[in-house]
This record gives C-alpha cells, structure tokens and sequence, in this order.
C-alpha cells in the first residue's frame, strides 16, 4: 500500500522570526530599496518550500505567499485597481498594492492626504476580518464599469521559483465567486448594482491564468471558495455552476482543487460535490460533524482532500480520532482518491514551536505549530497506510492523555462554580432608571459628560522603558515609578482640561488581552507565536489552555492610586471575557461559550473588587464581540446568547449606584443591537465619528435603553476635529439619543496617536461638550 498523498493549502509567510514584516516597514520608510525587500520575499519562499518538502509533504503550494494580502494580489492580478489611485494599466506590482493598502502617497506635499482616512484622492482600499479569523483582507472594490484584464505575473513567476527548486508546485488562487462575494460595490452613481454581474467579467481572466499556468506544466491548480461555508443566494449558486464548468475546460492538462474551509457546508453540499473540478477539499475539523454526509455523497470520480489538521488553532492532533475519520474516508474512496491536509491554510498558525525556549515543557508537548502540523499531515498518511512501528501514534497517544489527565488544565473548584451560576448572578438588582438616578445622585456629572475609551498615547518613552523593564535592564521598582509618574501626569492634565470622568492612562498595559492573560492563571504565552493580522501588523495570541483562575487582583492598585489622584469619578479600565476569549488561541477540549463563563467569573471578582476598593465606575471592554459572530446566521442566536450572558456575569453583580460602562470598536450595530441592548450596561461607549454618526440609525428604530457615548473624535486618522465639527456630531446623535442619556467621547482608545493630536483633539472635545451644554441651558 503507498503513502495517501499529502499537501497543504498554504504556508505562514511572515517568517520564523516576522522576517516579512521588517523588511516590509523598512522598505516603507525607504530604508531598504525594493529589491532588498523582494530578495527578502525570495529566501522566505524558498524556506518554507523546503520546510514542506524536508517533512515529506508531497504537494506544495505557491502564490500562498504575499507582500501583504492574498486577496489584494488577486485584485492587482486581475487589474481591479480602483480608479482612484490612478494606475497607469500596466502591470500592478508591489507598489500599487502598497498604494492600495495603505493609501496613496500625499503627491502634494501639503499634508493634503493622511494616507487613508481624510478622504482625498488616493485613500486606502477597506480592510476587512477574513471569515471568522483574526486575519484581515483588503477588500475589493466593484463599480458598473469594473472591467478585468491579467495585469500581474505573480503566481506565474512563484511557479517558477518552486520549479528551479525541484517542485511542481499548485498555484493557489481566490476561486472567483469568493473573491466577487468578499468585495463591495464602491459606485457613487450606482450603489445598487449586483456585483456577480461581473463574473462574465471575471471569468475570462481566470480562464487566461489558469490556460497559462497549464502551459507552463502546473499539475494541480488551487482555487479556493470558502463562500461555501457562508449562506449562499441562488445568485451565487448559479455563479458557482456557470464560473466551474468553464475554469474547469479552461485548466486543460491542469487539473483543478476546489478548497472550502471554515464551515459545514449543509445546504451548500451538493452544490460544492457537483463542481467539474478533479479534487475537492473539505474542512474536517470545523465540520467533523459533517464528514459522514460528505463520504455518502462524495461522487466516485472525484480526489477529497480532508483536512483533518487543525489549520487555525495551536493544539498538537490527536492522531486517533483523525485517523478514525481517515480511515472512513479511505473506505469510501480509495487511497488513490484521498488526500490528507490541514483543515485551512496554515497562515492563522504561528509558524514553529522550534522557536520556543521558554514554554513551559509540560504544554508544549500539547501544541502544534505551522511546522509541525507538516509533520502531523506527513504522521498521519503513513500511519493510515499501516507504515512504520506506531511509534509515533503510541506518543502522540500520550500526549493527548497526559493533556486529558493534566492538574494544570482541570480545576474542580472552577468548575464547581461554573454550575452553580444562575440567573441572577447576571442580573442587576434593579432596573436601568432606578440605577441611573442611583448613579446621578453619587457621581454628579453634568449634562453630556465628558470621558475617553482608557488608553492615552503610548509614547516611545513608554514603550522603551517596558522594553528594558522587559529586559531587566530596569527594576520593578523603578518600572513602577516610571509608569505611576505617566499616570499621575495623564490623570492631573484631563482635571486640568476639565474631563468629567477621568481614566488613568492604560500605561502599564502592552496589550488590552495579554495584560490580563498573563495575570490569569489558565494561559500561557509563547514568545515566537505570531500570526499575521494584516499587511506587516502580526499578533501574538494568548493562549488559553486550562480552566481560568484569578490568583489575584489585576487592577486595582492602578485604579485607587489614579483615584487617589483625583476628585473626579476614575473609571477602571478591563476587557471583557468575549474579547480576550476572541483574542486567543482557545482550548478545544471544551465549548467556547464554557472557556468564555469561566472567564466572566474571574473578571467579575476583579470588578467587585474594584467596587470594594471604591471606584464607582468601570469599564468592561467588549471590542471583540462582534467578531466571534458564526459564518452562519443561524448561529448568531446561541453565540449571542452567551456571549451576552458572560458579560452580564461578569458586570452585573455590582451595586445598584457603580456605573457600569461597556466599549465597543464598531458601530454596525442593526443587526445585533438587541443583544447588545441585553448585556445592560449603563453606558456603551462605541466608533461612530468616520460615519458622520450615520451608524447611529440603529438607534432610531431601536431606542436603546441606557446611556451612549458615540465617538466624535476620529482616533485612526492624525487630524483634530475642531469644536464645530464634534458639536455637529453631538447635534446629529442628539436627533437620536435624548439629552440625558449622551456621553461625548472619542471613538476608541488613544494608545495609538501621538500627546500633539490628543491634547488639542480632547480640549475641543471638552469645549464641543460645554458649548452643548449652554444650548441646552439657555433652551429650558
Ligand atoms: N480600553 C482600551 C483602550 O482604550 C480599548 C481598546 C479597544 O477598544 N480596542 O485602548
Ligand atoms: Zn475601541
């Protein structure tokens, strides 16, 4: 019998040691030139081919790899770059797709342009959350005369590079219903129009490529649809029917793989086993559940790749249970027409535990990198095929029973207390208008008060003495006085601009979720673990492995020594458990929504300390809450259903008179403002200034109970509003918030922008509020 053959559906491109990014923040700043940054690009692909091929993986892709975003390679190859930024039609290289990320250049020289946000010529392209992964894309842009014309050589020339080193690689590429379904129609003059009228478009391009690429010898061909794990309209099916039974005439001696990740497929199923094409992946840690209806379905005639590896989590693979669906598998179609895969492209992995000097070795031996995902995909196709001694099964056998079995992992106590949550844990003891008099009478605060999101600048001074307490070359005690002298300053200058409701800065923060995953016990952290989030930005998850404790208070001395400073209500500052449950690699031994719950308890037993301690304010951070929505709108009903109830766990134990604020990072909230609405904040503080408050019509037809502070400071842009510009804000959310209940705010935390644009931005701020406030006076 011979080895199932093995592939994956791409490759972490950032480099073991965030190579990509550095060279490409160099190239920015002019640093490097291009071809120093393009050699860079080089020698990372032709690492990772030969990682790939050094574990045995038969089939390796190309065109994975990207100076910035896989989905704005496929814009510039298809030449739908947005007239906007003025490209001459010629070949879209890496210039015009930094122009497209970033934003284009300020041609002018008179700061006429920020390079993204201040709505001049050549403003960035949107970014948006690839499906439900932290990775972000840069969204594509559609208009009635869109046309496509191969424009970019890319995939051709990457081809290229793996077959001078041996490899007949497969070209990966966005198949063209996910790339139609992933952009957005951007016509002034028709915002109506139907993007899938474009595919006849489209397909012309695709068929172009794909005839080119046989041409050169590819093999296999790579065209990935994960629109398939979405809620499909007929619109799409009929495209997916139309586009395939042409991409699959158009491939010739090539021969196609269709990838679906990410989701069941359900309705979608027959559909995704009907395309023309030679092989099909298909998603088996997502949709495990699924596997049996897929294999009585699968046609005769047809490859299925199965990614039974984890191709977005961090958890070593438990060999027996990927090998009972295997074996099924293989029963069903033949060693010759299986295909042994990760579920996704390994780009949401970090890329190799080799790295890691400092994991605790009892966890390590739980985790899986990029890299050894390789090596599980290879374990695997040997084990199904009966080769070797079982060596390895027998250790990854033990493995997963010591993790099973770990002390460090279960916590009885922990879960004793999950059970005998009730109801009334997340509820307040008394209804939002007996709180907010409560609230009024004990903090005072006058009509449209006046506060921030937590964070205030995080100067290079405040990063580099983190960076040498970090190091050791600053004691603790030095460490401290540095960061209460930040705060002391930061609490003394908004009493002094007159801010209604201070906060104390967030300097001792590095990271809204890892400064409390590293005081909780249940998380650990790697030091080499990043992933890609978009264009050169990575993030370094938590990771969340055992049952959640709180060995001991996170934040209380930060807030009562910033009270002590003042007179004004401090507002304490945490994140949510929805959100650090987002912002982390999670344990897949357990539901979500229970890892979730255990962290509302801890949280809340900071919070009611808080209480004790005095602070008559806190802030419950859920930036993250709309992000863990399901693929699926089916779905939403039972994520929100415990999302909600984690927070309010968390929140709600507090007195009847401590002001409960929550934040958000988004305003589209039409569609889950009752959920929202539920958590039962007292103030929800949220981004609605880049809209020009449109975003608020969520809350004209819902008439949200509690009190809201819509953002009129725009944080992502270096511009200052001016005094006008923010009292407009507040005359639009005035139409509809009632007086009483509007707070004026920025839209998020300041950390990014620098102490020049905050003073000036929150001393208008603080004006627009008074100015309101006269208004007001003078009109009763
Ligand atoms: N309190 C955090 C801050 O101000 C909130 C950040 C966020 O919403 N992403 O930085
Ligand atoms: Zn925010």
């Amino acid at each position: 019998m011979s080895k199932i053959r093995t592939h994956i559906l791409g490759y972490p491109r950032i480099g073991e040691q965030r190579e990509l990014k550095k060279a490409t923040e160099l190239y920015w700043k002019g640093e490097i030139p291009r071809a120093a940054l393009e050699a860079i690009g080089k020698d990372l692909r032709k690492r990772n081919w030969q990682k790939q091929a050094a574990a045995g993986i038969d089939l390796v892709p190309c065109n994975d790899f990207s100076f910035y975003d896989q989905i704005l390679d496929a814009a510039c190859l298809f030449g739908n770059v947005p007239p906007r930024f003025k490209w001459d039609g010629g070949s879209a290289g890496l210039d015009t797709r930094f122009q497209m990320a970033r934003g284009a250049r300020d041609t002018k020289g008179d700061g006429s342009c920020c390079g993204g946000s201040c709505g001049s010529a050549g403003f960035a392209s949107e970014m948006t959350k690839w499906f439900d992964t932290n990775y972000h894309y840069i969204v594509p842009e559609f208009r009635t005369d869109t046309s496509f014309k191969l424009s970019d050589t890319k995939i051709i020339n990457e081809f290229h590079e793996a077959k001078a080193l041996g490899l007949n690689a497969k070209p990966v590429l966005i198949g063209p219903v996910s790339y139609l379904t992933l952009g957005k129609v951007q016509d002034p003059d028709n915002p109506d129009f139907d993007r899938f009228e474009l595919l006849d478009r489209l397909l012309p391009v695709y068929e172009d490529i794909l005839s080119r690429l046989a041409a050169e010898g590819a093999e296999w061909i790579q065209l990935d649809e994960p629109a398939f794990a979405l809620d499909l309209n007929p619109r799409q099916k009929e495209c997916f029917v139309e586009a395939y039974g042409r991409l699959a005439k158009a491939a010739g001696s090539a021969k196609l793989l269709v990838a679906t990740y990410f989701g069941e497929l359900r309705d979608n199923l027959a559909l995704f086993l009907s395309l023309p094409a030679a092989a099909l992946h298909y998603d088996a840690v997502r949709g495990a559940a699924e596997v049996d209806a897929l294999l009585a379905a699968f046609p005769t005639d047809k490859i299925l790749s199965l990614g039974v590896v984890d191709g977005r989590n961090i958890w070593k693979n438990d060999f027996d249970a990927s090998l009972a669906i295997l074996e099924k598998a293989k029963a069903r179609v033949g060693d010759e027409r299986l295909w042994i895969s990760a579920s996704s492209s390994l780009l949401h992995s970090p890329v190799t535990l080799a790295s890691e000097k400092k994991l605790d070795a009892e966890i390590k031996d739980w985790l899986a990198f990029a890299d050894e995902k390789l090596a599980e995909i290879v374990a695997l196709s040997h084990l199904l095929a009966g080769e070797g001694d079982g060596a390895g099964l027998e250790a990854n056998r033990a493995s997963q029973q010591r993790r099973r079995d770990s002390d460090r992992i279960h916590n009885p106590t922990v879960k004793g207390r999950l059970l005998g949550v009730t109801e009334a844990d997340g509820r307040r003891a008394s209804a939002f208008p007996v709180r907010q008099k409560a609230q009024s009478e004990k903090l005072g605060l006058p009509l449209f008060p006046t506060t921030t999101i937590g964070s205030f600048p995080q100067t290079a001074e405040v990063r580099a003495a983190r960076a040498k307490w970090k190091k050791g070359a600053l004691s603790d005690q030095d460490y401290e006085t540095f960061l209460k002298e930040e705060t002391r300053k930061c609490v003394a200058w908004q009493d002094e601009i007159g801010i209604d409701m201070p906060v104390h800065g967030e300097f001792e923060r590095n990271d809204m979720v890892e400064y409390f995953g590293e005081q909780l016990d249940g998380f650990t952290f790697s030091q080499f673990g990043w992933v890609q989030s978009y264009g050169s930005r990575c993030v370094k998850p938590p990771i969340l492995f055992g049952d959640i404790t709180r060995p001991h208070p996170m934040t209380v001395e930060w807030i009562t020594y910033a009270q002590s400073l003042t007179k004004q209500p401090m507002k304490g500052m945490l994140t949510g458990p929805v959100t650090i449950l987002n912002w982390s690699f999670v344990r897949d031994d357990q539901p979500r929504s229970v890892s979730c719950k255990q962290l509302a308890l801890a949280i809340r037993d900071e919070v009611l300390d808080l209480e004790r301690a005095g602070v008559r304010v806190i802030q419950i951070d859920e930036a993250a809450l709309r992000e863990g929505l399901p693929l699926r709108k089916s779905e939403w009903q039972e994520y929100l259903g415990w999302a909600v109830e984690s927070f309010r766990i968390t929140a709600n134990g507090v007195k009847d008179d401590t002001q409960i604020h929550t934040h958000m990072c988004y305003s589209e909230f039409n569609d889950i403002i009752g959920a929202i609405a539920d958590m039962d904040a007292d103030v929800i503080t949220i981004e609605t200034s880049r809209s020009n408050m449109e975003l608020l019509e969520a809350f004209v037809e819902f008439k949200y109970p509690n009190e809201i502070g819509p953002g009129v400071y725009d944080i992502h842009s270096p511009r200052i509003p001016s005094v006008e510009q923010m009292e407009n804000l507040l005359q639009k959310a005035s139409n509809v918030i009632p007086e009483g209940n509007l707070w004026v705010n920025p839209d998020c935390g300041l950390k990014t922008r620098g102490w020049e644009e905050v003073r000036p931005a929150l001393i208008n701020m603080v004006e627009a509020a008074r100015k309101l406030r006269a208004v007001a006076a003078a009109t009763v």
